[in-house]
């Protein structure tokens, strides 16, 4: 599509020069659903209640109007703040904002916990136009008297539901209370429990309600089950990592502790993994989340809260450890993958304990993921004790065998890394790390079983048969 063409389509929405050349710059050239319906309530000035999850285009739909308001209209000091439940996303959003007002004189900061408040401060007192923060961080920072919120006159409250679940509505009912009492709301959930109706009723006059079908995962992902037994899970995940043309992964685990534990164990195994959890420093989760964007990490082993909002593109699998507790979880996850038009596959594996939230989040997708059996992995010790019947008791596929990938050799280089993010030393023939019955289920050849150093950089190449 030429440039031309590309302007006009924001350009029905009257935008300033200025900023159609940021939108050009991030490379938009049509806009998505969720910014063609909020995009006109919100530069009229309307509150909006958008239902629509991270990966639909929603921050663009907040971050025009804001934009649009202040180019046409600026003030002195801040004139729109956006909280966000997670430094990750408050930092995404900070990021999509740079580059949409890249040729405006804009000026944002974003404000989060974990790191010294010195530099945020700083960048406070030069009086920027947005304000992008987490709750917690913000209200310190307003305590101190160090944050100047009279001159808010759009407020955006970003995954409403996960500030609930993160705690964070005591905080945000004390920040609204230091908001001038006129100003426009634009509130983005993707869920509704009933503390957020709530909080949404009282924060929002006349609302222009925006509802996307945010909780069915998009076409473009493909998902399947594996029923697996409990402790049969790494040697599963390894196969599918080994064998499923994987080039960038997000593994799912239902506690912080797993995530490190899962993480640390694919290091060993020689695997580029990093752990996302909340148990992590600032600086460890930037490590691995900037790590896993630029290739250095292809595996994230995170949790729910951890990795939420976290856009990163081409995310070939998202790969549920642990079924996820809630449907609207398992979305979320799922939505890792699939981004901005991209195929993507997302893998559950299911222990017999998991059957009834995967029958929930099946009523919830409105459909039924198909399982992929595969037996040796659901046998632990001896006879098989398979943990997950199949469905109707049919195994819907044939067993697959694994033919695994040859490898330059014993000699060939480490690439293994800690969750920490430091380099490991490859254990040569190593244990997987799988001390519960690993290697006791498993029936491959002896070079199946030797342990294979994972690429550092997705090739492509070949991927082995499944007899
Ligand atoms: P979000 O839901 O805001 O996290 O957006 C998901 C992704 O969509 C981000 O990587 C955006 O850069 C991208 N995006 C947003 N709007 C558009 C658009 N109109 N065209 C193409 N990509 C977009």
């Amino acid at each position: 599509m030429s440039q031309a063409t590309s302007a006009t389509k924001f350009a029905q929405f009257d935008l300033h020069p200025s900023l159609l050349k940021g939108i050009q710059k991030a490379g938009y050239e049509t806009p998505r659903p969720i910014q063609a319906a909020t995009l006109p309530a919100a530069l009229d000035g309307s509150d909006i209640l958008g239902l629509a999850q991270t990966g639909t285009g929603k921050t663009a739909g907040f971050a025009i109007p804001i934009l649009q308001r202040i180019v046409t209209n600026p003030t002195r000091g801040p004139s729109a703040l956006i909280l966000a439940p997670t430094r990750e996303l408050a930092a995404q959003i900070a990021d999509e904002i740079r580059v949409l007002s890249a040729s405006t004189e804009v000026k944002s900061v974003t404000i989060y916990g974990g790191v010294g408040q010195g530099p945020q401060v700083a960048k406070l007192r030069k009086n920027p136009d947005i304000i992008i923060a987490c709750p917690g961080r913000l209200l310190d920072l307003l305590g101190q008297g160090l944050v100047k919120l009279s001159g808010i006159r759009t407020l955006v409250l970003d995954e409403a539901d996960h500030m609930f679940d993160m705690g964070f509505l005591v905080p945000i009912r004390k920040i609204l209370k230091q908001l001038p009492a006129k100003r426009q709301n634009l509130f983005f959930s993707a869920t509704m429990p009933k503390e957020i109706r709530t909080l949404a009723d009282e924060m929002l006059d006349q609302p222009t309600v925006v509802e996307l079908p945010s909780t069915k995962p998009v076409d473009l992902i493909e998902q399947v089950v594996y029923p697996v037994h409990d402790k049969r899970k790494l040697p599963l995940l390894e196969h599918l990592l080994n064998n499923d043309g994987v080039s960038r992964a997000i593994i799912f685990t239902r506690t912080k502790r797993r995530a490190k534990t899962l993480a640390d164990k694919l290091g060993k195994a020689s695997f580029n993994a990093a752990s996302l959890q909340g148990n992590m420093s600032q600086n460890a989760r930037d490590r691995a989340i900037n790590g896993f964007k630029s290739g250095t990490f292809d595996i994230l082993v995170a949790t729910d809260i951890a990795a939420r909002g976290i856009d990163v593109s081409k995310v070939s699998h998202v790969i549920n450890y642990d079924v996820p507790d809630t449907p609207e979880a398992y979305t979320h996850r799922i939505g890792r993958t699939g981004r901005a038009q991209c195929t993507g596959k997302a893998c559950t594996f299911l222990t017999s304990d998991g059957r009834p939230t995967l029958r929930a989040i099946e009523r919830r997708i409105g459909q039924t993921i198909p399982e992929h059996v595969i037996e040796e992995f659901m046998k632990y010790d001896g006879p098989a004790t398979p943990a997950g019947t199949p469905r109707g008791g049919q195994q819907q596929r044939p067993q697959k065998k694994v033919q695994p990938r040859r490898q330059g050799g014993a000699q060939a280089k480490s690439r293994g890394q800690g969750s920490n993010g430091q380099s490991k030393t490859r254990k040569q023939n190593g244990n997987n790390g799988d001390k519960s019955g690993g290697q006791a289920q498993e029936t491959k050849s002896p070079s199946a079983r030797r342990r294979r150093p994972r690429r550092r950089k997705p090739t492509g190449g070949a991927r082995p048969t499944n007899a």
